[in-house]
């Protein structure tokens, strides 16, 4: 359905310099998939949603949708665009329309279609995404995820054949980020096509037929869910879906900052879509560092959050050590069971006791 082959972009900056951001990028995408896009930042995921859909134009390369190149010349782009609609990060809603406003008016522009029809299926859409209530609001007094959801059911108002996604819960408090996850499942469940530019690895995991890995301006590897996340090839694929987000606090003294421990653990919690453990790991770090390793300072204490697996744990390391800093006494026991497992391991530099969560 959509061709790229050997797709490139570069971008001239005004003091003359430039930035090649897509170097050269080839695939092909076949209808009914659904293709997460991952990768760190800045390796030019947006630019590529953006070069298929023209609304930024490449420098070389072609890109073929229905045996049609776009890219050459005399092609008409509001035929290409009509396949495609596009979500993005910041929703781009209209906002001086009412949310059922905002789904009739390119469909009854576009696709000529008449007000009534345009507005029996934009209410369709919006029950379809569970905001038929919402109909004659205005975007202003919606929470951001139902910005979102309104901004997938105007992409679908114009019946298109493949939707691009770039980052589409990004910008969302994190209590919101299920519900409009939940909407794109359900899409593609029904056999729309999909990109999905995605920091949500367990989300592309599970929604997606195939995973594009970008870095450095080119697809780096690609495959099913399986095997970019369970046996990646490439030692960078490797690194980026197995990477572990830590919070980390060097403790020297028996009056260290709890308050601001606490902060940032529920902010680290939050980050990562894990505040149901926040209380837990503050209950545990505060007791850890109070009670069971007074005295021992300086220590480096831990939070870290591997995504992909779900594991949490909290940490604590202490240099010079050969044992375990952990007492054995009847509290360290009842600690035992407030956990999944409690790791005692010496480091090269000294000891680390690690309580799973
Ligand atoms: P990603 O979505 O993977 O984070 P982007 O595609 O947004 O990456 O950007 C890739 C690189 O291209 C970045 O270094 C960014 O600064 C640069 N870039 C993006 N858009 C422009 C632009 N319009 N002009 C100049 N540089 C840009
Ligand atoms: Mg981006």
């Amino acid at each position: 359905m959509i061709s790229i082959k050997h797709l490139s972009k570069t971008f001239r900056n005004p003091d003359g310099s430039t930035l090649t951001v897509l170097k050269d990028v080839n695939c092909d995408i076949e209808k009914g998939e659904v293709i997460s896009i991952i990768g760190p930042s800045g390796t030019g995921k947006s630019t590529l949603l953006r070069a298929i859909n023209m609304l930024e134009p490449p420098t070389g390369g072609e890109i073929w949708v229905d045996g049609e190149n776009i890219m050459a010349k005399g092609y008409r782009l509001d035929k290409m665009r009509r396949k495609m609609g596009m979500v993005f990060q910041s929703f781009n809603l209209f906002d001086h329309m009412t949310v059922l406003e905002n789904l009739t008016y390119a469909p009854v522009r576009l696709l000529k279609m008449t007000e009534e029809q345009a507005q029996a299926e934009g209410m369709e859409l919006l029950k379809k995404v569970g905001l038929a209530q919402k109909a004659d609001v205005f975007p202003a007094s919606l929470s951001g995820g139902q910005k979102q959801r309104v901004a997938i059911a105007r992409a679908l108002a114009m019946h298109p054949e493949v939707i691009l996604f770039d980052e589409p819960t990004s910008a969302l408090d994190p209590t919101m980020v299920g519900e409009v996850l939940s909407v794109i499942r359900q899409l593609a469940g029904s056999g729309m096509t999909m990109l999905i530019v995605t920091h949500e690895m367990r989300f592309a995991r599970d929604v997606s037929t195939r995973i594009f890995f970008m870095n450095e301006g080119v697809i780096y590897e690609d495959g099913s869910p399986e095997q970019i996340f369970e046996h990646p090839v490439r030692s960078a694929t490797k690194a980026f879906v197995n990477r572990i987000q830590k919070l980390v606090y060097e403790i020297d003294s028996e009056s260290f900052d709890y308050l601001q421990i606490r902060t940032g653990l529920s902010q680290f919690c939050l980050k990562y879509n894990i505040s149901d453990k926040a209380d837990k790991a503050y209950q545990l770090a505060k007791e850890m560092l109070f009670e069971h390793f007074r005295g021992i300072r300086p220590l480096t204490f831990r939070m870290t959050h591997a995504e992909l697996s779900g594991q949490t744990a909290l940490d604590f390391m202490v240099e010079g050590m050969t044992e375990s800093p952990l007492p054995h006494n009847e509290a360290v026991e009842k600690l035992r069971t407030r956990v999944q497992d409690i790791v005692e391991e010496p480091t090269a530099r000294g000891f680390r006791v690690k309580l799973l969560i």
